[in-house]
Formats: structure tokens, C-alpha cells, sequence
């Protein structure tokens, strides 16, 4: 390959890693902040459940209040059943224990209830912030990871672009308005390689056989006349000893 080629496809290789280093800078913040949403996702889980568990207690205790005000009335009846003195007070009275009970009876199935739904939430609370304490360390272990990648990210960016500018600095100046053109109209991909069947590989036209002569050369500067990208040529690898195979 002529040295003109193989520093354009050196300086697009490293406008490739410049431009991915500075991809992964970029999307760093909000991977970041996806990882702290995440974990806020779990608190609230647990912040949730122990909401629900604390209206559930005092339910609970709204209804255990309800109980004793039952039981107070069932003992005052009973100790005025004594005092009556006509069979008809008598019923009456009657009526209204059974009444009481039965408000009691429902009164003391809704406090089972939420003893229930308590030991419900409790076990849901538990179950939360073990997940809660998982996911912590998975996201510190995320972010320390991330912090990582953005550093070496850094460091590859500034290598990459100090190497650019030695390359730049060895090519012609028409050489690298050739490239940054192209470059520019097509996403910053100005080099690709001719395949070996003739076809350019970015924009896949077919080259004219005397084109495609040229580029397989890699001696000089050739333009897919469709897509404008400067070609070059990958020769396949020498051929490789087949394996032997035994007949079985
Ligand atoms: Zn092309």
C-alpha cells in the first residue's frame, strides 16, 4: 500500500476511535443518571410498602379501638340485663346485645385482617430491601465501571487525537481537504475498502473493472465515483492448509 493510503486509512481509523471515545464521553451523564434512577426506582419500592404498612397498623388500631368501645357497651348491657324488670325491656335488651356482637364479631375479623395484611407487608418490606441492598452494589460496581470506561475514554481520545495530528502533519495539505471533504458529506467516513467482488462497501456500486484494477494496486488515490469515499483494497489472507479429515 502506497505510505499517501495508509496514512488516510490510519487517520480514518483514528477519526473513528476519536469519534466513538467521544460517544462514550457524552452518553457517560445519562448512563450515570439511568443507574440512579434505577436504585430510586427500588427505595421507592421500599418506601411504598412501609407506607402501606403504616396505614395499615393504624387501621388497625382504629378498629381495635372500635372493639373496646363494643366490649364496653356488651359489659354495660349485660350488667343493666340484671336491672330489668319486664320481659319486654328484656328482649329488647336482647336485641341490642346481639346487635353489639355481631358489630363486635365484624369489628375483630377486620383487626385479623390487617394483622394479616401487617404480616404481609412486613415480609414484602424484607423482601424489598434485600433486592434494595443488591441492586446498591450492582450500581456502585455500574458506576465505579462506568467512571472507568469515561477515564479510559479520555485517554484514548487524547491519544488518538495527538496521533492524528502527526499523521495530518505527514500528508499532503490537498490530501486532507480531500479527506475532511468527503468526510464531511459522508458522516465522517471518507475511506472504505473494495470488496472482493468489486463493490465499493460503504455505498455497494459496483467499480469499473479498470477501477477496481486501480484500487486493488492500493498505490494511489481512487474515488468510488458514486459515494466519493477514497478506496482501498484488503488482499484475502494467503490460503490456509486444510485440516485433515480422517474418513470414519
Ligand atoms: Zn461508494
Amino acid at each position: 500500500m502506497s505510505p499517501d493510503l495508509e496514512r488516510l486509512v490510519r487517520l480514518q481509523n483514528l477519526e473513528t476511535a476519536i469519534e466513538d471515545s467521544r460517544r462514550r464521553i457524552a452518553a457517560h451523564p445519562q448512563r450515570v443518571e439511568d443507574a440512579d434512577a434505577r436504585l430510586a426506582r427500588a427505595k421507592d419500592v421500599v418506601d411504598g410498602a412501609k407506607q402501606r404498612l403504616k396505614e395499615s397498623q393504624e387501621s388497625r388500631r382504629e378498629r381495635e379501638k372500635e372493639a373496646t368501645a363494643y366490649q364496653t357497651r356488651l359489659s354495660k348491657f349485660k350488667d343493666q340485663l340484671s336491672a330489668v324488670k319486664t320481659n319486654r325491656e328484656y328482649q329488647a335488651m336482647q336485641v341490642e346485645i346481639e346487635t353489639a356482637q355481631k358489630g363486635l364479631g365484624a369489628v375483630e375479623e377486620k383487626v385479623l385482617e390487617r394483622m394479616m395484611e401487617s404480616d404481609a407487608l412486613t415480609a414484602e418490606i424484607k423482601k424489598a430491601e434485600q433486592a434494595l441492598v443488591a441492586l446498591q452494589k450492582e450500581v456502585d460496581a455500574e458506576k465505579k465501571a462506568l467512571a472507568e470506561e469515561r477515564a479510559a475514554a479520555e485517554v484514548a481520545l487524547t491519544q488518538a487525537t495527538e496521533q492524528r495530528g502527526a499523521v495530518i502533519a505527514a500528508l499532503e495539505p490537498q490530501l486532507v481537504a480531500l479527506f475532511e471533504n468527503v468526510a464531511r458529506a459522508r458522516k465522517g467516513v471518507a475511506l472504505c475498502s473494495a470488496t472482493r467482488d468489486g463493490l465499493c462497501s460503504a455505498c455497494h456500486v459496483r467499480l469499473r473493472p479498470q477501477a477496481f484494477q486501480e484500487v486493488r494496486r492500493n498505490d494511489q488515490i481512487i474515488q468510488c465515483f458514486s459515494c466519493n469515499r477514497i478506496l482501498y483494497y484488503i488482499p484475502p489472507p494467503p490460503p490456509v492448509e486444510p485440516a485433515v479429515t480422517h474418513a470414519s
